[in-house]
């Protein structure tokens, strides 16, 4: 479904990505592990052009453009069928829980206000928040705002959700409630690109685990493998350092 090639970016003279291959399968769980500042949120940002790459080929689906060069309608193309679940939610404070999931669907989307409105009602159930609807942000716990900021990534049927370290602001007594949500999405094979260092959910739930050091994927596997046969030494050192 998604095909990157030799992805950079750079900021400044450093290349913080430097050269980034990637296929994405439809409904595969996917889990980026790697030391702090190596490139993983650049990559994720990347790929929903928070940041213009500096050279680099994606294919979404039927999409196909070089990303340093693409036109402003292919950037929102590609902004349409990806969504971005941050990790500090990046909720609207002025906005209701219902609203902030209905948002992207109304100036993204174009939906009219009645169809939005309704999906984000639906969504409000999934997401086992059906009754705070009319709340908002600053009244919800760390826990249920991921949630909505989860239910947003889940309202406009992304090809693909981008998790970038979505429990890592939560207070510990909020991390199950959003890694179980994230396990049900995973459960109905929602595409999903995940950075987490919450290395029992990517034994649990990815497909293949992606290691990154310093802009480049040293190694990937399914998590079986990667986790108990690490071929490279620079994995060996970060895996003994979390597990
Ligand atoms: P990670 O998510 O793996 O911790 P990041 O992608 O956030 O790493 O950052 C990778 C490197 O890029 C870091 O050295 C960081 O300081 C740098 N960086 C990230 N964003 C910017 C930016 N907007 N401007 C300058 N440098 C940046
Ligand atoms: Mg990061």
């Amino acid at each position: 479904m998604i095909r990157i090639t030799n992805l950079v970016k750079r900021f400044g003279g450093a290349a913080v990505l430097d050269g980034i291959d990637m296929d994405i399968a439809r409904g595969e769980i996917i889990v980026v592990i790697g030391p702090s500042g190596t490139g993983k949120s650049t990559l994720l940002r990347c790929l929903n052009f928070l940041e213009r790459p500096d050279a680099g080929h994606l294919v979404l689906n039927d999409l196909d453009m070089d990303v340093a060069t693409a036109s402003a309608r292919s950037i929102l193309a590609v902004r349409r069928r990806t969504a971005f679940v941050f990790q500090n939610y990046a909720l609207f404070a002025n906005k209701t829980a219902l609203e902030n999931i209905a948002e992207g669907l109304l100036v993204v989307h174009r939906w009219p206000r009645h169809k939005a409105h309704a999906r984000a009602r639906d969504i409000l159930e999934r997401i086992g928040l059906a009754d705070k609807g009319d709340a908002y942000p600053a009244s919800l716990s760390g826990g249920q705002q991921q949630r909505v900021g989860i239910g947003r990534a889940m309202a406009a049927r992304a090809d693909v959700i981008l998790f970038d370290e979505p429990t890592s602001s939560l207070d510990p007594e909020w991390v199950e409630e959003v890694l179980e949500l994230m396990k049900q999405l995973a459960a109905e094979r929602q595409t999903m690109l995940v950075v987490t260092h919450e290395m029992n959910f990517a034994r649990d739930v990815a497909d293949r685990v992606i290691f990154m050091e310093s802009g480049r994927i040293v190694e990937q596997g399914p998590p079986s493998q990667l986790f108990s046969a690490p071929q490279d030494p620079r994995t060996r050192a970060f895996l003994r350092k979390m597990l």
